[in-house]
């Protein structure tokens, strides 16, 4: 997974920058975001990322396995919302200590970022920590400053043209890294929506303020939770060439292409997703 040598590492160096908050992601996940991203075409699809937690100076939510829940939306083209029943089953996993954290991811089939409703959803997700994990979170960690919940980010995968990973938290600045046998192969750390890209802060305001997206919330609740939106965008094709070749095929026989063995793998995610899809 990630060696602990290589966590103190990045914790060091964090400490350095006064980032407290990292998201890790294992091969596997980043195995699925390529794979969903492929798989997904008309309608957005999704699931659980689950993880550990592993805490330094700075708190590592560490994904390396997911679940691929069914899209219950009325409206699937423009919106997910998980399985409740799923949705049951992963929390007991978190509960019952099999992983410490979690995280829903969803995809577009476009290629539009997050929208107002992704990130006013996060904020509003609500998800019972359990009290022995609470103990050991950061306060900063805990949302809303004191509510029981913990600070999960929010993944995004965008299709289109090119397929892009938005990875976005709620009031939080974060170290993001992808890993590879303990090898970091793609690191990049948050900037603030407002910031980097203020028109398309203004645009997702914008749709509120005319009615053109609902959302429930008082537009304050809406320009705070963009306000303090932090992201990290990945070109997903980037992330798949730092991957190293997972089969090494020796002798001019038997030899077969890259392509023919991402085929193979992408075939075994397949059937891997839809394995997990019938264990809930
Ligand atoms: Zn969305």
């Amino acid at each position: 997974m990630i060696s602990e040598d290589t966590l103190r590492k990045i914790d060091r160096w964090m400490r350095n920058w006064g980032l407290d908050y990292a998201i890790i992601v294992t091969r596997d996940i980043v195995d699925y975001f390529t794979d969903i991203a492929r798989a997904t075409d008309r309608v957005e699809m999704g699931g659980f990322l689950l993880g550990k937690l592993w805490m330094n100076h700075a708190a590592f939510y560490i994904y390396h396995d997911f679940v691929q829940v069914r899209n219950v939306s009325s409206t699937p083209e423009n919106s997910y919302i998980p399985d409740p029943n799923s949705t049951v089953e992963v929390a007991w996993m978190v509960r019952e200590g099999k992983y410490d954290v979690l995280a829903v991811m969803h995809t577009h089939p476009d290629d539009a970022a997050f929208s107002v409703v992704d990130l006013v959803s996060l904020r509003t997700f609500r998800f019972h920590v359990p009290p022995a994990l609470r103990s050991r979170l950061p306060p900063d960690l805990v949302t809303e400053r004191g509510a029981s919940q913990g600070a999960y980010p929010g993944f995004l995968v965008a299709d289109g043209e090119s397929p892009t990973l938005y990875c976005y938290t709620y009031d939080l600045p974060f170290y993001f890294a992808a890993v590879e046998d303990g090898r970091i192969i793609y690191d990049d750390t948050s900037v603030r929506l407002f910031d980097e890209d203020p028109s398309y802060y203004k645009y997702l305001e914008r749709c509120v303020e005319k009615g053109i997206v609902k959302v429930g919330k008082p537009i304050d609740f809406v320009r705070w939770t963009l306000f303090f939106t932090h992201f990290v965008k990945v070109p997903i094709n980037e992330l798949e060439k730092r991957l190293s070749p997972e089969i090494v095929i020796g002798g001019r026989e038997g030899e077969v292409s890259i392509r023919e063995i991402a085929e193979e793998i992408r075939e075994k995610m397949k059937r891997e997703i839809e394995r997990r899809l019938r264990q809930l």
